[in-house]
């Protein structure tokens, strides 16, 4: 698999809390279950602290659950992904969810996307802020937000969460910059959360070769992938069924009968295709294994931080 070598590597600051942290940023409840979720089951287990930010309530989300499309269900859909982001992050195993409480801002074009209470329409400033405090407040070493280039999903709560992530990443650690939000506190590496063409195509692959019909569907295939990116690669393949079991938490979204998510056991997909894969986009320690070209198989590597058990 082909990667990108980070260029430089920029040592400022120090760690103060030794608790190894996460914090990953989401845009919508069900967000934390479909990307990055078998990799926090993995980093709980190795007695990482793993903290979630939420940016809103998801109340502008289809129900694509034909058994959950119901008018009650409907008229109550934010307290119902309310509930439902509750009952999956216990499974996942994340210790904290902060919930910025921002309204979903829909997709462009729609009456949602108009609201002034909408995620992206609150001036950026504000909502780094809120993210600033966060990663002051909660010390993470590792954040995890979305890539850059969201052209495949571009909803604007996404690309918001981008934004912000970095923005605060690169604010956090600046004594300068508004003591009020709390004691200066730099985290020490950000990555971007991929979906990679490789992935998709070994599913499909796997699917095939059982006699199974792939659910991907053609235009996803020729998509451009994100592979170019991987940096680093987290072996997930027994916390796939954690995963499962988060989705599915997501009554409203998930549709417990959908090939897409469930058309493959865990035992096939961890055959298939056993990582999450990742780009580290800022960094302010070595990492030796990209520096040598390698893959990166720890997202703590070179913090000098110790997990309860190491990776082998
Ligand atoms: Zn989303």
């Amino acid at each position: 698999m082909p990667i990108s070598r980070y260029p430089a590597f920029r040592l400022v600051g120090t760690v103060t809390n030794k608790t190894p942290t996460i914090l990953s940023v989401h845009a919508h409840p069900d967000d934390e279950s479909s990307k990055g979720a078998p990799t926090i089951a993995r980093y709980r287990t190795l007695q990482a602290r793993c903290v979630l930010v939420t940016a809103t309530g998801g109340e502008e989300g289809d129900i694509l659950n034909p058994k959950m499309d119901r008018p009650e269900i409907r008229a109550n859909l934010a307290e119902i992904r309310n509930a439902e982001l509750e009952e999956a992050t216990k499974i996942i195993g994340y210790d904290e969810v902060i919930k910025l409480g921002y309204r979903d801002s829909g997709m462009p074009g729609t009456e949602a996307n108009e609201r002034l209470d909408a995620f992206y329409n609150i001036p950026i400033d504000v909502s780094t802020d809120r993210l600033v405090e966060i990663f002051r407040e909660q010390q993470p070493h590792v954040v995890i937000t979305y890539p850059e280039d969201q052209s495949g999903y571009p909803h604007p709560d996404h690309l918001r969460v981008h934004d912000i992530s970095l923005k605060a990443f690169d604010l956090a650690g600046n004594s300068n910059y508004k003591p009020e939000l709390g004691e200066p506190f730099q985290p020490l590496k950000l990555y971007y959360s991929l979906w990679t063409k490789a992935k998709i195509l070994a599913i499909v692959e796997r699917f095939e070769s059982l006699g199974l019909e792939s659910p991907f569907p053609r235009d996803r295939l020729e998509r451009q992938g994100q592979d170019d990116l991987v940096t680093t690669q987290i072996d997930v393949a027994d916390f796939l069924e954690i995963q499962r079991r988060a989705l599915l938490a997501h009554r409203t979204q998930i549709d417990p009968n959908s090939p897409f998510w469930f058309g493959l056991p865990t035992q096939e997909q961890a055959k298939a295709y056993s990582t999450e894969d990742y780009h580290l986009a800022r960094s302010t320690v070595e990492v030796v294994s990209i520096s040598n070209g390698e893959i990166e198989t720890d997202l703590f590597e070179g913090t000098g931080l110790s997990l309860a058990q190491r990776f082998k």
